[in-house]
């Protein structure tokens, strides 16, 4: 189904209720708005690049009333095509929203538009020696509306947690054009369903995030960077086990499989041990006196059989150098292979040897390099495919193999997207996770925020028949 509405009828109509500047209809225009970081394209009529939320409140109501298709876009960085206006319609860019309202160190919170940008956020907070915690790779370009739509986290989700548990309350639009406040603008406070919960992680098929409270936390101290390395991604995975399993939880804990750091020595002298089969970056922070004992406990735990070098950088330089490692693999393997399959599957930290095993089986069988790096101390392993999607043959065991993948992770009671999100590109999945009766309760919320189904229509839900 596309928009009920002709391309050249939603452009005209919208030039009446939006200035020039703020409405873009022109195709070429129009065409940068129609991508994601997914790869997938798809071209929209019109472009509103809003300023206020009553823009919002008046273009949703505009649509609703017309069945037209609206997609709302941070900054598309997303990787499962959550911006891409697949029915075409109308994409909201919400990149003009970038407004600091408040700052308030004493209460520890920061209220911002959603397209201000995720480091703007982080340095402003740092001034009062503060920080929000969630921390994509992507944090110099990805907005807050985008990390809360996606629940997007990054590294330090593992001491801290994601979005959900960093966000105190939020302005929105719903499918009608009616603006809400859900949350409160404390730490504490039970009033009433949690909206705020429910709306992010919602992928913008509920409704559009017009503000939101930050919970923020206090930078500590100090911090100390170690790096492990192991013989095999088994002793790795048993030491992330082991570091979990101890009370000082790291800042971070990433890790990074054999095939994942061959690609980056490639490029970069890393230093390693020659057979090195896997390392762990883990971050440790708090009072300078007190990191003595965090590193000396995270070297005990992760001292397992296989471990072949503990290396702790001293200088800034050194440490900036080691998370180059982990900061270049992204890029690295988009350049291997610009057109690779990126999951971001999640198990309970004690099944990770036994993911990394079937992953290697699944890797023989269907002849496919597949490259696993990621958040290990929250088991949400990035699982690289590294095909080529011109390649058919090559595709279709792919898809097996993917198919495979997941029913792997549910397996062994993992989750299929840790903090990329639904979008398009794993909807016809989710029924695999996801019980009738939840879908269909899911499908009632839907119903409620959005009865025309207008907002980022082919996202995030799988069709289903109702149940009675
Ligand atoms: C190099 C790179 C590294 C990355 N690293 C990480 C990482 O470490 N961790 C991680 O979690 N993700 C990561 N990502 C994915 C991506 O950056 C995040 O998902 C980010 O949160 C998306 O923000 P955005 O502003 O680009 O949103 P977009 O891509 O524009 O949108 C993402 C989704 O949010 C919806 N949306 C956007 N704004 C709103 C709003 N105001 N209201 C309602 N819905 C909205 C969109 O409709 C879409 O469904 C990475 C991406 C890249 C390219």
């Amino acid at each position: 189904m596309s928009s009920p509405v002709s391309s050249s009828a939603i452009a005209s109509e919208l030039r009446k209720l939006f200035t020039k500047s703020q409405l873009l209809t022109h195709p070429a225009a129009c065409n940068a708005y129609g991508y994601d970081n997914s790869r997938m394209h798809a071209q929209p009529a019109a472009v509103l690049l809003a300023e206020q939320s009553d823009e919002i409140s008046t273009l949703l109501h505009w649509c609703y009333q017309r069945r037209v298709p609206v997609t709302c876009r941070g900054r598309g960085t997303g990787t499962t095509g959550g911006s891409v206006p697949l029915l075409g319609g109308v994409v909201l860019s919400l990149e003009r929203m970038q407004r600091i309202i408040d700052f308030d160190p004493a209460n520890r919170t920061m209220t911002v538009e959603p397209g201000v940008i995720n480091s703007a956020v982080q340095s402003l907070a740092a001034t009062a020696g503060l920080f929000w915690p969630p921390d994509p790779t992507s944090r110099d370009a990805c907005t807050i509306g985008g990390n809360l739509a996606c629940n997007a986290a990054g590294a330090r989700a593992v001491k801290y947690g994601t979005p959900r548990e960093n966000t105190l309350g939020l302005r929105a639009v719903d499918g009608r054009g009616r603006s809400l406040r859900c949350g409160c603008y404390t730490t504490k406070g039970v009033v009433g369903y949690d909206l705020t919960r429910l709306l992010i992680g919602s992928e913008g098929t509920l409704a559009v995030i017009t503000e939101a409270t930050l919970k923020l936390h206090p930078l500590a101290a100090a911090r100390r960077t170690l790096r492990l390395s192991y013989d095999t991604i088994h002793s790795a995975a048993t030491a992330v086990t082991r570091i979990m399993g101890q009370p000082i939880i790291p800042y971070t804990l990433e890790m990074m499989d054999k095939r994942a750091i061959a690609m980056v020595r490639d490029r970069y002298p890393l230093g390693l041990p020659a057979n090195t089969g896997a390392l762990l970056l883990v971050e440790v922070e708090g009072s300078v006196e007190s990191l003595d004992a965090a590193v000396a406990a995270v070297i005990t735990a992760g001292s397992v059989s296989g471990l072949l070098e503990q290396l702790e950088p001293h200088t800034q330089a050194e440490i900036d150098r080691l998370w180059q490692t982990r900061k270049v693999l992204s890029p690295t393997l988009r350049q291997i292979a610009p057109k690779k399959i990126n999951e971001d599957v999640v198990v309970p930290i004690t099944a990770i040897p036994d993911l990394i095993e079937g992953l290697a089986q699944i890797e023989a069988t269907y002849h496919l390099p597949i490259v696993n790096f990621g958040h290990a101390g929250n088991g949400n392993i990035h699982v690289n495919l590294l095909i080529d999607s011109d390649d058919v043959a090559q595709m279709q065991r792919a898809e097996v193999a993917l198919s495979e993948i997941f029913t792997l992770v549910l397996s062994l009671k993992g989750t299929l997207s840790g903090e990329h999100g639904v979008g398009r590109s794993k909807r016809d999945y989710i029924s695999r996770e996801l019980d009738p009766v939840s879908l269909d309760l899911m499908w009632a919320i839907k119903n409620q925020f959005d009865p025309a189904h207008i907002l980022n229509p082919e996202k995030s839900l799988p069709y289903q028949t109702p149940l009675n």
